[in-house]
């Protein structure tokens, strides 16, 4: 039993009966069917599942095209190398991030160029790119930017929905459209997101920025995403440049369908080679995944905005001096992949890594997202980043904590850990 309250003095938190975890997948017996059915169809990888997949996703997202891939890391670098863009370019894109949205940048074989984020949301601003362009390049021949410092032509701008709050696309289209660069957005937290009531990836929001520019969506199924297939990506966006990817996924072989056709009764050994592509396909294994989860993704739409409401709902009454709560911008919808919980700077004993030490001995998962790519060593190392480049992702980062939010956690514990979280900072706080 817990002391009685004092005026002066919160409850003490207490520890969970069981340990919260951060972000398990839901998984059910739908994703037990699917597999046992891909198991007995004796076909394993990139075939018909593959393809039911992606129309599903396709009518989820309201897009033109899709095109299911190994990673989402994969689809950013894919993404990049169909729209033309690597040697000679660079990519604006945001140090608040995981590393892949760089990496691939650079697998591309671009330079990415780090913009700050705007702290509101944890977003790149078209303000702030539009500044950075302003500031850092020199007008091209045909309105593309070339960076002063590099010479390199900026050939893309590489904006993340962070934590599934969408970024204002319909701004990054303008400056797309004006210093003639292409969008491809990190959409990996943002399957579900809505922005003017359409889905990030939508053929709506994926409007051309002019000719010759394109704009695609990355999407990740990786383990702990909105949808879980283990592993996976996928890329959305027009037609004409997903067929490149398609191509560059399945080793620069023109005819993708052959890989899996040229089994079949009726299927031919022969084959061409176009390009030096990449083996990046997804597979039928991860697409039964997938195709379940994607009937159940309403369900655990609503109950990550429920998850949301609880969390927010207990610390609401610390909003201000102790915390920020993350709150969707008016005219969208947040696919609530993380509850970025952020902290006043100053105002707890311990600080931020205290608080996640204590949380775990209260048996409560929770993570940083992310920490900024410009500070690891790599980046330090290739780009000569610093401490200091970045100020405001570094604030955000070093004083954020994310939530559990996967709705494979029963409601009564994360109601318990809201309420345990809402002591512990009263506590930390003094
Ligand atoms: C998870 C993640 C990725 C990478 O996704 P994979 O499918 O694991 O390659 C890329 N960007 C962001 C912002 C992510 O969180």
């Amino acid at each position: 039993m817990d002391p009685p309250p004092s005026p002066s003095r919160p409850r003490p938190p207490r520890k969970l009966g069981t340990f919260l975890r951060f972000a398990p997948p839901l998984l059910d017996r739908e994703e037990l069917l699917e597999l046992k059915d891909t198991l007995d169809s004796g076909w394993l990888t990139r075939g018909p599942k593959c393809e039911r997949f992606e129309e599903a996703c396709l009518r989820e997202l309201q897009a033109e095209s899709t095109l299911a891939l190994s990673s989402c890391t994969e689809a950013l670098h894919l993404g990049l190398r169909a729209l033309g863009v690597g040697e000679g370019d660079a990519v604006v894109t945001t140090p608040l991030t995981f590393v892949s949205t760089a990496h691939a940048v650079i697998h591309a074989g671009a330079r990415p160029l780090f913009c700050d984020i705007d702290p509101a949301d944890g977003n790149l601003s078209p303000a702030l790119v539009r500044e950075f362009l302003d500031a850092a390049c020199a007008p091209g021949p045909d309105g593309s930017r070339i960076h002063r410092e590099t010479g390199l032509r900026v050939g893309a701008v590489l904006p993340v929905h962070y934590g599934g709050f969408p970024a204002d696309v319909e701004g990054f289209r303008g400056i797309a459209s004006e210093c003639r660069l292409h969008v491809l957005e990190d959409a990996a937290h943002a399957f579900g997101s809505l922005a003017g009531g359409r889905p990030v990836g939508s053929r709506a929001l994926l409007r051309s920025p002019g000719p010759g520019l394109h704009a695609l969506a990355a999407f990740s199924f990786y383990a702990t995403k909105n949808v879980a297939c283990g592993e996976g990506g996928l890329l959305a966006g027009p037609e004409t440049v997903l067929a490149k990817a398609r191509i560059l996924s399945a080793y620069g072989i023109s005819d993708a369908r052959r890989i899996w056709g040229r089994y079949a009764p009726r299927g031919t050994w022969a084959y061409d080679v176009e390009e030096l592509g990449f083996k990046a396909n997804f597979t039928d294994l991860g697409a039964a995944l997938g195709l379940a989860q994607l009937r159940r993704f309403p369900e655990m739409q609503e109950r990550r905005r429920r998850f949301a409401a609880i969390w927010s709902g207990a610390l609401s009454g610390l909003a201000g001096d102790l915390v920020t709560l993350p709150e969707e911008i008016p005219g969208t919808r947040s696919a609530w992949h993380l509850y970025p919980l952020r902290l006043r700077a100053g105002r707890l004993a311990g600080g931020r890594d205290k608080a996640i030490e204590r949380l775990r001995e209260l048996n409560i998962g929770a993570s940083v997202m992310f920490q900024p790519v410009h500070l690891f060593t790599y980046y330090r190392r290739a780009l000569g980043h610093r401490e200091g480049d970045f100020p405001q992702t570094e604030a955000f980062s070093a004083s954020e904590i994310s939530l559990p939010m996967s709705p494979a956690n029963p409601v009564p514990l994360v109601e318990e850990a809201a309420e345990t979280l809402r002591r512990l900072l009263l506590d930390m706080a003094g």
